[in-house]
This record gives structure tokens, sequence and C-alpha cells, in this order.
């Protein structure tokens, strides 16, 4: 992925350079320390797809070659499925669901996995309606006691609301907290 022009754009300010550039240059830098993690906080949510698109093959061909470890955060699934080995899928702060990726998406356990799942645009859901997770996302500040999903979730029961679920280990690799899913 060459930069036209580089050697203008090397001396332009940050502000006159798009937004794929500017990633560009940061995932750069940080590979330039041999860094052996990488924290990458949902850095393609401003792109657009094309631009998305690239940045994440980069990213993952980078990943295997230099041989870093990578942890990315994101609020889409579909760029969870494209980058990731595994995933964990987060609500309010705590895991609801870990796991290889493709696991995962193949077959959610977690309420609010599967809820993700619904309302993200998929080719096989072409000329459905979305299900959207109804209400909005938790106050961080006043959590309920128990799990932090039952607001939202259409199988909470009062046990949901009094104590936080275990974690189910679900061979081989696989974990989910909610009472409904049973090793
Ligand atoms: S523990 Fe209860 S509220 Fe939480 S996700 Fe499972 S069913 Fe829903």
């Amino acid at each position: 992925m060459p930069i036209p022009s580089a050697k203008r754009r090397l001396a332009a300010y940050p502000h006159e350079r798009s937004g794929g550039l500017r990633l560009r240059a940061m995932i750069a830098l940080a590979l330039a320390c041999r860094t052996k993690l990488l924290l990458a906080d949902k850095p393609t949510t401003a792109l657009g797809a094309t631009v998305q698109a690239q940045i994440l093959l980069r990213l993952r061909r980078l990943k295997k070659r230099a041989r870093y470890g990578m942890i990315f955060f994101t609020h889409s699934l579909g760029v969870a499925g494209e980058i990731a080995d595994r995933v964990a899928v987060m609500y309010a702060g705590r895991y609801g669901e870990v796991g290889k990726v493709e696991e995962v998406m193949k077959r959610p356990f977690h309420p609010y996995t599967q809820g993700l799942m619904g309302s993200t645009v998929q080719a096989g859901l072409r000329g459905m309606r979305l299900a959207a997770i109804p209400s909005t996302p938790s106050d961080l500040s006043c959590l309920p006691p128990g799990c932090a999903s039952a607001p939202r979730c259409a199988f909470a029961e009062t046990v949901c609301r009094e104590r936080v679920p275990e974690e189910t280990h679900l061979p081989p690799r696989h974990r989910a907290r909610c009472i409904r899913v049973a090793a």
C-alpha cells in the first residue's frame, strides 16, 4: 500500500493528511518500536469501507510477518471476524462470551452476542429486517447488581438481576457468562 507523493506528504501537517494516511503513519510508528503487543482501539471507525478493508488486510499481514500480538477493540463483529483469532464480547466492562472468532460467530451462546449478530448486516439476511437490541447501553456509574445485560435481555429472570452469572466453560476453548448456557 505505497503512499503516493510520499515526500510531499511527509512535510504535511497531520490535519492535511487523510484519516487513512494518519492511521498508517501511527501503525508504522508503533511497529518501528519492535512492539510485542499492539493495542488498536477502534482504529478503523472513521474510515470508509475501502480504506478500512485495506488497513485490516495490512494489519493481518503484518501481524503474521512481524509476529506481534494484537488486542483490537471494535464495535463491529464484522471487523472482529476479519482481524481476530479469538474474540471477547464485552458488555459494561465485563465479558459475556469468549472464544475462537469463527466459533462465536457461528454459534453464539450469549444473548447479547446473539443480539449483535442479529443486528449486523450480513449477506444471508438480505431483504430481512434487522433485529435491534432493545433500550440503550447501561449507565456505567450505576450498574445493576446482577447481569449487566438484564435490562436489555429478553430472557432475563429474577436470578439474573440478583447476581452476576457464573462463567461456563464450553469445550474446547469457549466461555460464556449467562444462566441459559449449560456446559
Ligand atoms: S444471565 Fe440472564 S440477563 Fe444475563 S444474558 Fe443471560 S439470560 Fe440475559
